[in-house]
């Protein structure tokens, strides 16, 4: 999984395509589906919610749904640009243990 929860992202379609937003949720791939995520006010849906009481609007809640990760593209922090996500594993020097990064396809900065 390249993206993560407070990454921003670039929508690559759908009606938001080309918005940029940061990311609420982020649900894991699993055997049958695809790593969903939710971003900040984007890929807005309604939800109704009936009156409980007699005496009671009913209510109409915007919410970000949820969509697959494959929509979005991860904006570089250091350069700015919509990048695919390299990773580099960078070896510890006091016997720790090696540490993986993400990568900027773009500017080859590591993503924190
Ligand atoms: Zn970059």
């Amino acid at each position: 999984m390249n993206i993560k929860k407070n990454d921003k992202v670039k929508i690559l379609s759908g009606k938001d395509k080309g918005k940029t937003g940061k990311v609420l949720q982020v649900l894991p791939a699993t055997e049958k589906t695809e790593a969903k995520i939710s971003v900040e006010a984007l890929n807005l849906a309604i939800k109704h919610l009936r009156p409980r009481r007699e005496n009671e609007k009913g209510q109409r809640i915007e919410f970000p749904a949820f969509m697959n990760a494959s929509n979005v593209s991860l904006l570089c922090p250091k350069c700015g640009k919509a990048t695919r996500v390299g990773h580099k594993v960078v070896e510890s020097t006091e016997g720790k243990k090696a540490k993986k990064f993400r990568v900027c396809k773009k500017c080859q900065e590591i993503i924190e």
